[in-house]
């Protein structure tokens, strides 16, 4: 069965002809989908009874459901979500002054293998369908729906679990879907995809021809450093990644985001901004210091308060436009991963 919710318009659109049906019932099922939210067929009362019945038999409208909920102090929402074959995902809502963000995991696990990552903990099982993206959307959509009907969600961010162009195809159709006005209608500036640098697919992902935004993580102002936290840096090193951003830019003539998270005593010198400033100089790009969440399993500590700020007033003084990212749910798992991390390993134990 196809899940609907993995469909972009013009793979619907496609389908439906297949079905003898006319092009605007694609649009009519994404009304009753994502404005309507329709769970079942019957609920559809335009579509005629005989094609509803080929709808049933043909496509499903499954979701993922909530296995845990944690509620920050904040109003930050930490989700682990049940998928259809027993494997389990984080989402989180973050709620800042200018809308509601929810963060994307992109596969189960992650096997990048980032040092300092809860979400690497547990290697890749496998890549998220575009339904199970979609659902993650959904299912926040709906909770903030329950707070109050007007709510929404309006931002996205692909910088959850997983390397999202390790599943490139299904990320693609996910933006696409949640950018598409009759779908969530989020706007292709409101929607982020991170990277922690595949070069050859940020250059392909630089002629999509979307305004997506693109944001890459450095996390090291040198090699040596970089080889240590990533090991991509050891198929991509920075000269090579660093080329391909400045070709991002080129092509799709939009800035991109540098994420740094600041590891005491490992990339929070002065020096180190320096270097990072003088690995970026003039590109139209800005820096998003992430004040590091400490891992159990990890040795990794977090720059304290000073250190950030004398490395942001650096870059700054150096020419770079940089900010430091607003911290969400302190209180529960904050880390990305750490909730499905904890349950998991529990589980194993
Ligand atoms: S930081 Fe991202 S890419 Fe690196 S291991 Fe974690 S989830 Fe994977």
């Amino acid at each position: 069965m196809i899940n609907l919710y993995s469909l972009t318009i013009d793979k619907l659109e496609k389908l439906v002809l297949e079905d003898e049906q006319k092009k605007y019932r694609a649009t009519q099922l994404y009304i009753w989908l994502y404005e309507k939210r329709a769970n079942d067929f019957d609920m559809m009362s335009d579509i005629s009874l005989r094609y509803r019945e080929v709808l049933k038999n043909k496509y499903c409208l499954n979701l993922p459901t909530i296995d845990t909920k944690q509620v920050a102090s904040d109003g930050t929402i930490k989700l682990l979500l049940n998928l259809s074959d027993e494997n389990k995902i984080e989402t989180v809502l973050m709620r800042y002054s200018y809308g509601n963000v929810v963060c994307v995991s992109s596969q189960v696990g992650c096997n990048m293998g980032c040092a300092f990552c809860a979400s690497g903990l547990l290697k890749k099982k496998r890549n998220l369908t575009v339904d199970e993206m979609v659902g993650q959307v959904m299912v926040i959509d709906n909770l903030l729906k329950e707070e109050d009907p007007q709510k929404r969600v309006t931002h996205i961010v692909v910088m959850g679990t997983g390397e999202p162009f390790d599943n490139y195809d299904n990320v693609m159709d996910f933006v696409r879907i949640c950018n598409h006005p009759k779908a969530f209608a989020i706007g292709a500036r409101h929607i982020t995809i991170s990277t922690c640098g595949l070069v050859d697919k940020i250059i392909q992902y630089s002629k999509e021809g979307l305004q997506i935004n693109l944001a890459v993580s450095l996390h090291a102002s040198n090699d040596e450093i970089r080889n240590k936290l990533m090991k991509i840096n050891k198929v991509y090193p920075l000269k090579e990644l660093i080329a391909a951003c400045k070709e991002y830019e080129k092509n799709a003539n939009r800035r991109l985001t540098f994420e740094y998270i600041l590891l005491k005593d490992v990339n929070d010198s002065l020096q180190n901004a320096d270097e990072l400033a003088k690995l970026i100089h003039g590109m139209l790009s800005y820096v998003n210091l992430i004040p590091y969440n400490c891992v159990d399993e990890k040795d990794f500590k977090r720059s304290d308060n000073k250190t950030v700020k004398a490395f942001l007033n650096r870059l700054i003084k150096n020419g770079v436009t940089a900010t430091i990212r607003k911290e969400f749910g302190s209180d529960i798992d904050a880390a990305c991963g750490q909730l499905r991390a904890k349950r998991l390993i529990k589980d194993e134990k």
